[in-house]
């Protein structure tokens, strides 16, 4: 009798926890649905229940440079640039529009550092011999918040390893596709980046992740960057900041232009 007792104590406590833990819940329901949908009713009668109109949208202004881009690289000159290795003046090559990597000059990086982001860039490859080859060929790389490599490489007829060729995240994921344009002729990267977020204790509460659109198509579409993209050994994921975009001098004279980014 007494654990029968106990059964129907366990089974009424049972019932009123459940009861609470559903009020609970239902409370947490509608503060979320009440958070989420501030300016909509919860359960809508007519079409404008599911409008809102304020704060309107910023009007931004399409064209060759979307009027609200920071301008990186107009063709003049690298005074938004600097080495990356010690913050001296950027010393590659300016002329005809375009700068050039300068073997042994080393990588630059941007002045200003950013987090999330869309990011255009053109590239070019130098007229190398065929018996240039594999990752020997037009290398160079542009880095998300200067760690994080998205492969720059004459992929023209090129063969490498996947995860190695233009459009990889380096070392990690390969391009969806080869889209390389002819050797000489211009590459466009359109870039958009959203940065990883670490938590206290410095492990990683979201990765980073990155797209990327070369020549108008797709060959990274919102990738997992695993982490710095390192030649030897698996990624790393040091806590940092806001960084800067980089370009990699990687010995051969890749050239880039019209370089611009949009904060997001
Ligand atoms: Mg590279």
């Amino acid at each position: 009798m007494p654990v029968f007792l106990c059964s129907i104590q366990s089974s009424n406590t049972m019932k009123k926890t459940l009861f609470i833990a559903s009020i609970l819940f239902l409370g947490a329901c509608s503060l979320t649905l009440a958070q989420d949908h501030r300016h909509v009713k919860v359960n809508p009668t007519n079409p404008n229940d599911t409008e809102y109109w304020e704060p309107s949208i910023t009007v931004v202004t399409p064209g060759a440079i979307p009027s609200d881009a920071i301008v990186l690289f107009d063709g003049k000159n690298l005074d938004n640039w600097e080495s990356a290795k010690d913050g001296s003046p950027a010393a590659w090559k300016v002329a005809d529009g375009k700068m050039t990597v300068v073997g042994g000059k080393g990588n630059i990086s941007t002045k200003e550092k950013f987090t999330n982001y869309q990011l255009h860039i053109e590239w070019q490859s130098p007229i190398e011999p065929e018996t240039v080859k594999s990752q020997g060929k037009g290398n160079s790389g542009v880095f998300m918040q200067g760690m994080y490599e998205v492969q720059v490489m004459n992929s023209y007829q090129n063969p490498t390893y996947r995860n190695g060729q233009a459009g990889a995240i380096y070392k990690q994921t390969p391009p969806l596709v080869n889209a390389t344009s002819k050797m000489g002729d211009w590459n466009t990267y359109d870039i958009i980046y959203t940065a990883p977020v670490f938590t206290t204790n410095g492990g990683v509460e979201t990765p980073a992740y990155v797209t990327v659109i070369h020549n108008g198509i797709v060959v990274q579409n919102h990738t997992k960057i695993q982490g710095t993209t390192e030649y030897i050994g698996q990624p790393l994921n040091p806590v940092h900041g806001p960084g800067p975009i980089s370009l990699q001098d990687h010995g051969n004279a890749v050239s880039f232009r019209n370089i611009w980014l949009r904060k997001m």
